[in-house]
């Protein structure tokens, strides 16, 4: 496997701050059903038009001290923390995959998941726009790099096949929808990407973390048993994680027997 050199590296960090100020606004407008190429960005509060001095990742939040050149008001810290995290998320994949073209596909897929995150937390809800895409792409370089074709293809059934059924049964049990299909759609498209075995590694994990996060919200009284954290954003650090670690985990995991 390639090393990054130390090139690489400055590359993928500028490039990762650059998405990540490209993130931002898909994570603004993607649920308003707006373009994310056009119009340029404004400031919510004056309409200000924001120039490429006002766009620079990190550096203008600093420069200008979090607050918009033309009104000051105060811009929100999410916009240079998705930045930073873009780029951090970036380098720590380099590590992990090297230099490969394997690297390229889990850098998209990881960038899927941050919006996914973000826009579940805000909203409630996992845009098609991303999860449908997400599928066919998935599948598409799946059937040059792993998991394989069959494994993506299996992965993409066992994903959306799980929540489906669940989705389903709690429907025909208590008349309320346990989750939306949004959900369903994001484990296909987890499926897609990281093959059969990770998608179920993903599911496991996800129900896993859901299950500490809601302790600790009732522990702490911010939530009673009604309020669901959105499960997409449990979905997105464990595919996440399954994307990094997943085959080590399953490994260590399978010794034990
Ligand atoms: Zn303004």
């Amino acid at each position: 496997m390639p090393e990054p050199t130390p090139f690489f590296i400055v590359f993928l960090t500028l490039w990762g701050l650059c998405i990540g100020s490209f993130l931002n606004v898909c994570i603004h407008r993607l649920p308003l059903k707006q373009s994310v190429v056009h119009p340029g960005s404004r400031c919510p509060a004056c309409g200000y038009a924001l120039t490429w001095r006002d766009n620079i990742p990190l550096v203008s939040y600093a420069l200008l001290g979090g607050r918009c050149r033309s009104c000051r008001a105060p811009i929100s810290l999410r916009y240079p923390f998705v930045e930073a995290i873009t780029a951090a998320i970036f380098l720590w994949h380099a590590m992990v995959f090297g230099v490969t073209p394997l690297l390229a596909v889990r850098l998209a897929f990881a960038c899927a998941l941050l919006v996914l995150f973000a826009i579940d937390l805000d909203h409630q809800i996992l845009p098609d726009r991303i999860t449908l895409p997400g599928i066919v792409i998935g599948f598409a370089c799946s059937l040059a790099l792993p998991p394989g074709p069959l494994m993506s293809a299996l992965g993409i059934l066992a994903g959306g096949g799980i929540l489906w059924a669940i989705a389903e049964g709690w429907y025909r049990l208590r008349k309320v929808d346990a989750m939306g299909f949004g959900d369903v759609k994001m484990l296909a498209m987890v499926g897609a990407f990281l093959g059969l075995r990770l998608v179920l590694l993903t599911f496991v994990m996800a129900t896993m973390i859901g299950g500490v996060v809601g302790v600790v919200l009732i522990a702490s009284r911010r939530a009673n048993m009604a309020t669901a954290v959105p499960f997409g954003t449990m979905l997105a650090v464990a595919a996440l994680v399954a994307s990094l670690y997943g085959e080590p985990l399953l490994a260590w995991y399978l010794s034990r027997f």
